[in-house]
């Protein structure tokens, strides 16, 4: 199937590994991570039609080149990954590349803040092997997640990197056509671009980070894809706000600029980009309530409210198993009507085995990762049960089938607990929803991501970030790391210029 036209003809290699990573998780990924959500080899890439890859295909299919598939890995954020996982892959990747012939080319879909037992970079290191294989000549388009810890070795080793534009991440179909797009850009016009990323020691979470509305970080997303729409110098722009929740030297965000041939002009406004991000660093930090102030405060008011724990994010790689703010809402809302999910395999399989209306006493929660709270011990009734399955509805992985293994919906007086045995990524509380439960009617809910769960209630306006113990919170000014020190908002008194990194390709 090899198409040959013209010059424009031999092979692009297709493949990679897209996840988040936490290191404050004790959360391991291994295959079976992967297995659960996406893993494909070869030709089974070119079958996807949605995320990223699918639409990189959309672009590549229509082109003269041919489509040489490798393996592509993607799932829910969790702790570091396996040595032997990530070796298994990358290995998998190199030796396609090595048996193929005609080498036009390399696409990367990655996430840009995967780590492994061993290596701090994960992008970095497989970017980098490739490069040494296939020479300084042949381009490498890499695809990233905004949240991604852009490194040296990913900046100097590739040809151009582009990240999602949106947050929530309703983008990665239309990311992956804009790599596509550049590729052949740099393939069929024979561009050699020139890309400059500068970046800043400022970790955030994601509560403020929105692209959409009038939050500081859709203007400043916006200010940069003006300064590309009226450039037509400028091949990409990227906004990068750093993963804070992995452990590595020079973290931060900043703006990544690609130019089809001018690194000073790259330069220049990625500096005049990273710099207002820097500026306007204080409007990040969230305001922040105690679980059992929030809860009080909602009591008062006449509509529902949400809690946001989002230091137990799955989609940040916690566990989701903890159960900080669900034993407030037992002891002080035990008859509000309140719906919670905790990760739990023990207690979700003594649940799932049993029949709706009985009743079982279960320890809860802290139990995947034991380092953020105390379980809790409770008398349960068993409302439903099933096999955990669901679909996604929009995001990465829209339209396919997450799994929750083994679940169960109980009852603690008023309060719902939807209890998994795996931590999913939630984006459109599908969990919730496949067991068809009518969501406006819980006086609390209880969600656990820093942003998603706007797709769902938007309509809500009582919303209380809590301050929380957990692998992902709401500030990272607590955060016990032990190779990043100056960084707002712990220090304060640190200036652009002595802070500022840079690399350019
Ligand atoms: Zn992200």
């Amino acid at each position: 199937m090899n198409k040959k036209i013209g010059n424009n003809s031999g092979n692009i290699i297709l493949g990679g590994i897209l996840t988040e990573c936490n290191e404050f998780s004790i959360n391991i990924m291994t295959q079976e991570n992967f297995e659960r959500y996406e893993y494909f080899e070869d030709s089974k890439i070119l079958e996807l039609k949605n995320g990223v890859v699918g639409g990189m295909l959309s672009i590549l299919n229509k082109s003269a080149f041919n489509i040489a598939p490798t393996v592509f890995a993607s799932c829910s954020p969790g702790g570091v990954i396996t040595d032997e996982c990530y070796n298994n892959i990358k290995s998998k990747i190199i030796s396609r590349i090595k048996n193929i012939k005609d080498l036009r080319a390399v696409i990367l879909p990655l996430h840009g803040a995967a780590v492994t037992e061993t290596i701090g970079d994960l992008e970095g290191d497989l970017i980098t092997s490739i490069r040494k294989l296939i020479g300084k000549e042949i381009p490498i388009v890499v695809t990233l997640d905004l949240h991604a810890h852009v490194t040296e070795d990913m900046v100097t080793q590739s040809s151009a990197i582009l990240a999602w534009e949106t947050y929530p991440h309703l983008d990665p179909y239309e990311t992956g056509i804009r790599g596509a797009k550049i590729l052949r850009s740099i393939l069929e016009e024979n561009l050699k671009p020139k890309m400059f990323f500068s970046k800043v020691p400022l970790l955030h979470s994601a509560i403020n980070a929105s692209t959409f509305g009038e939050t500081p970080f859709a203007e400043l997303m916006n200010n940069l894809k003006d300064e590309e729409k009226n450039n037509p110098n400028i091949l990409s722009t990227s906004f990068i706000h750093v993963d804070p929740y992995i452990d590595q030297e020079n973290m931060g965000g900043g703006a990544i600029v690609i130019t089809k041939d001018n690194i000073e002009s790259a330069k220049k406004i990625s500096l005049k980009h990273t710099r207002k991000y820097w500026d306007r660093r204080q409007e990040f930090e969230p305001e922040l309530y105690k679980p059992d102030e929030a809860i009080k405060d909602g009591l008062n008011k006449k509509t529902n409210a949400l809690l946001v724990e989002t230091a137990d994010a799955c989609g940040g790689g916690a566990a989701g198993d903890s159960v900080i703010t669900l034993k407030d809402l037992v002891k002080i809302a035990p008859e509000s009507k309140s719906l919670v999910h905790v990760v739990d395999p023990i207690a979700a399989m003594k649940c799932s085995k049993m029949q709706a209306g009985e009743i079982i006493e279960i320890l809860l929660g802290h139990q995947v990762d034991n380092q953020w709270g105390e379980p809790i011990k409770i008398r349960v009734k068993i409302e439903k049960v099933s096999d955990g399955k669901f679909k996604y509805n929009g995001g990465i992985w829209d339209n396919t089938v997450g799994e929750m293994g083994p679940t169960a919906l109980v009852s603690i007086n008023e309060i719902n607990i939807l209890i998994s045995t795996f931590g999913t990524y939630e984006w459109n509380c599908e969990q919730f929803l496949s067991f068809d439960l009518n969501l406006d009617s819980y006086k609390f809910v209880v969600v656990k991501n820093p942003m998603n769960y706007k797709n769902t209630f938007s309509h809500i306006k009582n919303i209380y970030v809590l301050d929380t113990q957990g692998p992902t919170p709401p500030t990272c000014k607590h955060l016990k790391f032990k190779k990043m020190f100056n960084y707002f908002p712990k220090e304060k008194d640190l200036k652009f210029d002595d802070i500022l990194i840079s690399y350019n390709n």
